[in-house]
Formats: C-alpha cells, structure tokens, sequence
C-alpha cells in the first residue's frame, strides 16, 4: 500500500532548520522559526509559568479526561484577556485548542460547516500554514495584498481587494505582528476595517498569535477588540506559544463572537465535534498554567513583566539592526526594518540573496527574506548587518 503514496511536498521551514542542524560553522546564525531567544540564545520557561508548574504539581491534580472544549477556566480566563471589556462573556464561546494551528484549524472546520467551500481571504504574503489549514478543511483561498511600494500596510489596496469580497466570506487578519512581514494595520486602519466587515457582510477571522511581542498587549489587541466591539460576528484563533513561551505544550483558543444564544450554542457543538474528530480532546498540561497565571494577581503581573521584558528585547534588537544598516550606508532598509513590529522583519531580499546570505555568511532566514529578530543576541547585530549589507550591495 505504501508505495502508492505519492512524494509528498516537504515543509520548507523544517527543512532550513535541518539544512542548519547540519551545517557545521561555528559562526552559522538561526533566525528560521518563530521562537524568543534570550541574549545567551535560550528560550526560556517564564518564571510565572515554572512558578504555576510548581502550583500544580503540588495541587497533584488527576489526569482524568477533561471534556472536548478543555479546561473551562482556561476558556473563561483567556477570552477576558483578549477581549477587555470589547465584548460580554455571553456573546462568546471559548473552546481551548492544540495551540493557535488547532485553533485556526477548528474554526476553518467550523467555517466550512457552516458554509460549505466558503471562501477565505488571505494576506500575501501570509503566514506559510494558513492556506494549507484553511484548504484542508475544504475552504477557498483567495489572497490580497498587504504591503504597499515602500513596504508599510497598504491600506487603501487592501480596501480595495476586499471590496471584492461577498457577504458571508471570511477574512483572515493577523491581530498583530504580521508574520512573515511585520507590517500591521494602524488604529485607523483596523476602524476602517470594521466598519467595511459590517458593511459588506464579511466574517473577520483573528490570528492572534504574538499579542505583547509588537507593542503593549493592549496595543496589539486594539485591533482584535474593535472588531470584537463593532462586528456581529468574529472568529478569534488564540495561541499561547509565544507569548507564555508554552510552545511544545500546544496551548490555544478558538473564540467565536456572535449575537444569537441559540448560535453559539450549535457553534461550541461544532467545534467539539471538529475536535473529536481530529484528536478528541486538548492537552491539559499548558492551559492549566495559563489559568493559574491569570487567576493569581502576583502571577499576572510577573507574565506581564516578562512579556514587556522580551517585548523589549525584541524592539531593541530590531533598533540595533536598523541602525547598523543605516551606519553601513542602506537608509532606506533601515527605515523599512525599523516599521516593524514583533517577532519577524522582512529582509528586502529575493530568494537567490537569502540564499546567498546562508551560503556566505551563514546566516539563516526563509526564502522569502522573513528573518525572527528575537533569534538575535546583542553581538549578532554587527554581523548580521555587515552580511545583509554585503548581499544587499550598493
Ligand atoms: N498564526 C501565526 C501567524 C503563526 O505565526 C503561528 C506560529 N508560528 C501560529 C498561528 C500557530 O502557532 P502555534 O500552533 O504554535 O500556537
């Protein structure tokens, strides 16, 4: 039987990864995957989540099965977080997820339910596992720009091609922190987008995944609750990967925002059944920390000291970057870097000079120019600089 499987396509994310387990330079740099490194290099487990395992652990807690929609306090907590005061707790339904992936997967499940084959509008560039989970559960995907000539959110193209979409479509946007190019909506950007969902009839789709990594994590969820505030109906997937560092523990959320009761209530039997279906139920393990951490003030407060900690790292990392680009005579990348918020920035370089950049000065980012600035340490940003330069030319 198993040969008549066909060569299926490989994951060009995991193989740059693998090109760079074996690539044997001791100067060879990772800035790949999307994950927070400390200036030693490490990602660490946050001090509030260690103090939460250690809670735990000590509370001895049963492994008894939880149900399909996972921890409830997990499900009550997180939305408050996310929405504030955006929406009241009876128009939402919560269902925790194998982290962000699980959550846009339930929900393109639940679209697609709902509308069978509907079509979903997606950013390009946009992340690389949006289509691929969007049309595995049976949706269309069609792409509109996101960037304009000078490399900043390009508001009035977007309008543009989303004026082209119908009642009922879906439209995914990043709440924050685009990935891969860093670029996102202003305040103003995102009133004009709500205002155009209710208009037009479309569904916003919320990928909310680097919430606190861009800005304060009431900036990065301004654009999150205005819709929550304005549209009827939102779907919201969230992941704690990054911003409680509980990466490997698959932690998320897919929140759905309606006005009908009796809706909602059909929409948490959905996504159960989506989810019975794809793995029955989620790992306790990281939603049981995040409740911990957002019910206790002190470790509120702890998380969130954390986060503006690796926040700031991020933001001054990207500085230092931009800097030396500009000091090394490329004005014009630096002020397009330096626009740039969260855990990625896009190189203004085409795939045979990342190559290069790899090949030359080992330095490893996507094909697509997309680099994780917080895979950098202090001392990388000279050199990092200095071959980006190099490539770049002048
Ligand atoms: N959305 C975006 C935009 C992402 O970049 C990622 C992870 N890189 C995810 C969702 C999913 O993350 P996870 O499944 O690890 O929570």
């Amino acid at each position: 039987m198993l040969e008549l499987l066909p060569p299926p396509p490989s994951d060009p994310l995991w193989e740059l990864t693998a090109a760079f387990a074996a690539d044997e330079r001791p100067e060879r740099l990772d800035l790949v995957l999307g994950v927070y490194r400390d200036s030693s290099g490490r990602t660490p487990v946050m001090a509030a989540v260690r103090e939460a395992e250690i809670r735990l652990a000590e509370r001895s807690a049963s492994k008894e099965y939880r149900g399909l929609s996972g921890n409830a306090a997990f499900n009550r907590l997180l939305p408050e977080l996310v929405l504030g005061s955006a929406a009241p707790a009876d128009r939402a339904v919560a269902v925790q997820t194998v982290a962000g992936s699980g959550a846009l997967r339930l929900l393109a499940d639940l679209v697609a339910r709902t509308r069978p084959g509907a079509t979903v509008w997606v950013s390009d560039p946009a992340y690389v596992n949006h289509r691929p989970i969007l049309e595995a559960a049976g949706l269309t995907v069609r792409p509109f720009g996101w960037r304009d000539a000078e490399g900043g959110f390009d508001a009035q193209g977007v309008l543009r091609e989303l004026g082209a979409a119908r009642r009922g479509d879906v439209v995914l946007l990043q709440g924050c922190c685009h990935n891969p190019t860093g670029v996102d909506p202003a305040a103003a950007d995102w009133e004009v987008l709500a205002g155009r969902a209710v208009r037009d009839g479309w569904v916003p789709f919320v990928d909310l995944a680097y919430h606190g990594l861009g800005g304060t994590l009431e900036d990065d969820l301004l654009g999150t609750r205005l819709l929550a505030a304005r549209v009827p109906e939102v779907l919201v997937a969230v992941s704690c990967s990054k911003n409680f560092g509980l990466y490997n523990d698959r932690t998320g959320c897919a929140l759905v925002l309606g006005t009908s009761r009796a809706a909602l209530r059909n929409v948490e039997t959905a996504l159960q059944n989506a989810a019975r279906t794809l793995y029955s139920m989620p790992p306790e393990h990281g939603a049981a920390v995040v409740a911990t951490i957002l019910e206790d003030e002190g470790l509120r407060r702890l998380w969130r000291a954390e986060l503006d900690g690796m926040r700031e790292r991020i933001t001054a990392n990207r500085a230092e970057l931009a800097a030396r680009l500009d000091a090394l005579g490329h004005p014009a990348t630096a002020r397009e870097l330096a626009r740039q918020r969260g855990m990625f920035s896009m190189l203004p370089l085409p795939a045979h000079a990342m190559l290069r950049l790899r090949r030359e000065h080992a330095v490893y980012g996507t094909a697509a120019g997309r680099i994780n600035i917080a895979g950098l340490a202090p001392h990388h940003a000279p050199r990092l600089a200095r071959a980006v330069a190099a490539v770049l030319g002048r």
